[in-house]
């Protein structure tokens, strides 16, 4: 069994994305990053807080836009078209989710497509389907795939199932894994709260992808012998062991299943990593687009 490192791998992109910024760097250019919370949710608090390290860390320009819990739609609106206008700005995300009075979809198609890096814009969506290189593909499939292609598995030709689909993670991990070239070509499943008998649809996969939300919820029925499992679940569960209180599951029993598996991600330590590198490596991307 392979347990895929994606510490080593997102690693490896954030180094790519350090040639790429030097490069920037020598006509004058900085990527500039602007990460937008509205309210103040924890857990989108520390997501927040890491982006904007990972690209202090980087040396890109990073702005961080903390907007009280009653922010209004028309001041959310406000501050993306400053975001939008400013050229300093190649990517904009508005961390979710957003307290209710925000219309979130509304949000997103207000972001320049040119800036959303989170590739959640219809426009970068349409883009994705229709295979047009020239959008922003979500980070975390994106990792996904990435992750695949440096453990060396092929997907070409083979059966991919994906339980899940969400807009951030379920449908475009199907469209990337669908979509012709490297990573790519596999036959694609999508599974979701209404499939029947789910363990038997993911037991014909050679590759899964679990992006559910529920702890440990694929054990050893739902995966067949040699196949490849990508978790992309991050659920927090008591643990009065550990000195949070809490750690860090994914939506697959790990143990139950490593030993079935030709390769695995862990949680934490896989998945998640790689989102944090491929939004940085989309922001640089923006940078270079918009200078082009
Ligand atoms: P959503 O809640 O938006 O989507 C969950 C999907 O799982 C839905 O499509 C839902 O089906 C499906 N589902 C729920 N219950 C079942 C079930 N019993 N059987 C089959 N399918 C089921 O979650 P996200 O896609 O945003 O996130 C999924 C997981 O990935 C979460 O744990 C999240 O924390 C994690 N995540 C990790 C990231 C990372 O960086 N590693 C980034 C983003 C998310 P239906 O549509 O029918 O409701």
């Amino acid at each position: 069994m392979v347990r895929i490192d994606g510490i080593a791998v997102a690693a490896k992109v954030m180094e790519e994305t350090r040639i790429r910024i030097a490069a920037l760097a020598k006509r004058g250019i900085t990527p500039g990053l602007a990460v937008v919370l509205v309210g103040d949710d924890p857990a989108s608090r520390a997501y927040v807080r890491s982006k904007d390290r990972k690209a202090a860390e980087l040396g890109l320009h990073s702005v961080k836009k903390e907007l009280s819990a009653d922010t209004t739609q028309a001041e959310l609106l406000a501050v993306v078209a400053e975001l939008n206008a400013d050229p300093s700005i190649h990517g904009i995300l508005v961390q979710s989710p957003p307290p209710p009075q925000i219309d979130e979809a509304e949000i997103v198609k207000a972001i320049d497509p040119r800036k959303d890096v989170d590739g959640f814009h219809p426009v970068n969506v349409a883009k994705l389907a229709m295979e047009d290189p020239t959008g922003f593909v979500p980070c975390t499939p994106l990792g996904c795939i990435r992750l695949l292609i440096e453990a060396g598995i092929e997907t070409a030709g083979r059966k991919a199932v994906v339980v899940g689909r969400s807009m951030i993670v379920g449908k475009p991990m199907a469209l990337l894994l669908m979509k012709r070239g490297l990573g790519g070509d596999a036959t694609v499943t999508v599974a979701h709260s209404r499939t029947r008998d789910l363990a038997a649809v993911t037991r014909e996969a050679d590759i899964v992808i679990a992006a559910i939300g529920r702890p440990n919820f694929l054990g050893a029925d739902h995966i067949r012998e040699g196949a490849v499992v990508i978790d992309v679940g991050i659920n927090r569960i008591e643990d009065p062991s550990t000195p949070k209180g809490y750690r860090l599951v994914g939506d697959v029993d790990y143990d139950a299943v490593a030993d079935k598996c030709a390769a695995i991600t862990p949680v934490p330590g896989g998945v998640g990593p790689m989102t944090i590198a491929m939004l940085m490596s989309n922001c640089v991307s923006a940078a270079e687009r918009l200078n082009a």
